[in-house]
This record gives C-alpha cells, sequence and structure tokens, in this order.
C-alpha cells in the first residue's frame, strides 16, 4: 500500500505532454517555503477551514475526543488524532477535510491507464511527485515496474534527500528525474530545510553516473536563494553533469497560505513577496549560454 495524498490528470509542466501526476505524501525534508505542506507528513493532514464551518458538530462525535471545542473555537489534536476514515466524509459543509489516502498499487494503477491514448499521442505519461516518492521505495518500485510494463513513460520529481539505494531501487523503471537543486551552501541547506547537502550532490553525482537524464529543478525563493551568485553557482553545477541538459527556474508564490492556516502549520515564507517570470529572464540566458536548455515554469 502507498499513501498517496493527490492523483493530478492532464497536467502538463511535470515532465513533458500530458501526464498523470501521482503525489506521494511524505517528505524527509521540510523547506520553509513547500507548496504542498500537507505532503510533509507521511500520514493522512486534517485540513479545517474555520470559514466554511457551520458548527454542525459531526466531527465532534466522530473525532473520539481529539475534536473539541472550547470558547466557541474548534480545536484539532492533530498530533493524537488517528481516526481517519471516521471523519473522511463527516463534514456536510466540507470545512473539515482529510487529506491524504491509502491505495494499492492496483487502485492507482485503474487511475494512471485511464489516459493511456493521450500520453502515446502527446510523448506524455506518468510523472511521480510528492512530498518524496522515492521515501516509499519498497512499494513504489512494483508500481513504476507495472507501469514501465505497459510501455509508458515514467519522469519523477525527487527531492534527491533519500538514501540512494532508495533511489536505486527504482532507477530502472524512470525515464526522467526532475531532481531538486535548491541551494550549494550546506548551512542555508540545513537551516531552510532541515536537509543534508552532502545526501544531495552525492545522489547528483550517483544519478549523472547512472545515464540517466536530468533535468535540474530550482525553486527560485527570496531571501533564501534569490541573488546572483547563489543562481548561478547552481546553474553551473547543472552545466557540469553530464546528463543534465535542461534547468527549470520555478518561481516562488505565497499561493499555499490557505493550506498552511487549514493545516494549523505555520507559513514562515506568507509574507514574501512573489517572484516574477520575468526577473528570471537573466538566469535563463545565463544557463542558455552555459549550454543547457533553460525554462521558467509556472
Ligand atoms: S522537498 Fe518539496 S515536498 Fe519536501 S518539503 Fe521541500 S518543497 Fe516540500
Amino acid at each position: 500500500m502507498l499513501s498517496v495524498f493527490n492523483i493530478q490528470r492532464y497536467s502538463l509542466y511535470d515532465g513533458g505532454g500530458v501526464r498523470t501526476t501521482v503525489f506521494f505524501k511524505g517528505c524527509p525534508l521540510h523547506c520553509q517555503w513547500c507548496n504542498n505542506p500537507e505532503s510533509i507528513d507521511p500520514f493522512p493532514s486534517i485540513m479545517f477551514d474555520e470559514r466554511s464551518c457551520h458548527a454542525f458538530g459531526d466531527c465532534l462525535k466522530a473525532g473520539e475526543g481529539y475534536i473539541f471545542q472550547s470558547d466557541g473555537v474548534l480545536h484539532i489534536d492533530r498530533e493524537h488524532i488517528t481516526c481517519f476514515s471516521r471523519l473522511r466524509d463527516i463534514c456536510p459543509s466540507k470545512a473539515l477535510q482529510i487529506c491524504g489516502r491509502i491505495m494499492s498499487i492496483e487502485e492507482i494503477l485503474s487511475e494512471v491507464m485511464k489516459d493511456v491514448p493521450f500520453y502515446s499521442m502527446s510523448g506524455g505519461g506518468v510523472t511521480i511527485s510528492g512530498g518524496e516518492p522515492f521515501a516509499q521505495d519498497h512499494i513504489l518500485s512494483t508500481l513504476l515496474s507495472e507501469i514501465k510494463s505497459a510501455g509508458i513513460h515514467i519522469s519523477a520529481e525527487t527531492s534527491l534527500h533519500i538514501p540512494w539505494a532508495s533511489i536505486e531501487r527504482c532507477l530502472g523503471s524512470v525515464d526522467v528525474f526532475l531532481a531538486d537543486l535548491k541551494h550549494l551552501n550546506a548551512e542555508k541547506f540545513q537551516r531552510f530545510t532541515g536537509g543534508n547537502l552532502d545526501l544531495v550532490l552525492d545522489n547528483f553525482k550517483n544519478l549523472d553516473n547512472s545515464g540517466k537524464t536530468i533535468v535540474v529543478r530550482v525553486p527560485v525563493i527570496p531571501g533564501f536563494n534569490f541573488s546572483e551568485p547563489e543562481l548561478f553557482q547552481i546553474i553551473d553545477f547543472a552545466a557540469n553533469l553530464k546528463n543534465a541538459a535542461e534547468i527549470n527556474f520555478i518561481p516562488f508564490h505565497s499561493l499555499a497560505k490557505e493550506k498552511y492556516a487549514m493545516l494549523g502549520k505555520e507559513y514562515i515564507f506568507g509574507n514574501q513577496r512573489n517572484v516574477e517570470k520575468h526577473e528570471l529572464l537573466p538566469y535563463a540566458g545565463y544557463a542558455e549560454k552555459k549550454g543547457l536548455i533553460a525554462k521558467i515554469l509556472n
């Protein structure tokens, strides 16, 4: 069984052509700007939108004491609550929703197989994303083999912050790796993501030596890496990889603000300014001079 938080059909930005993107839950990093904060916890997450709550009280009964009211405000003990299946469809106004479900390989396959004709026509396929998909490598590898044996192209979006053995287990099935490179300063990387940069860089080296196609993905985040020396250093790193022909810049936006509020999480980057696409043109130009195909994504 695999922990999944979304399966998005007709996705156009995750690896070429029309694709179905499967978003897996659970991530070893906790990037302060993360656009998918509901993906970080490997277990189901409770999202609560106070504005839509009509106080029907159904969640209080189903919440086994972990959802309660005090001073007219609803509280959720997210640390201890486990009755997710009882809560899944309990709220008539959808103010309280459960994000994420455990799915079998067969259930995921039946979703991704729906658009096989579109994949063939458009040069698309299936993309695995997250969270960090390779955190579920043992069962994921079986899913990917099944998809591959149906002749479907597979792209994998990854933070590369995972033991190499987990990536290696799935390596044979993946055609293109969309690999994040967030920063090249170990201290800054650790401070903003909680991660270990050496692990990411070792995995870049291993991946490059494996001969797999790599697309380097750079989230451009003000206050973290949005400066000429930092972005040039990242571009230089990408240009020196043997198997990375393309670099993608992903401009920061704060659209995830509401999701953080609904998850009861603090959003440290919530008031940070958005990055406009035109601000990244000089970096795309620099990357192209270095021999890379450069794209600025939405
Ligand atoms: S690696 Fe991606 S999914 Fe994980 S915390 Fe960072 S931005 Fe979010």
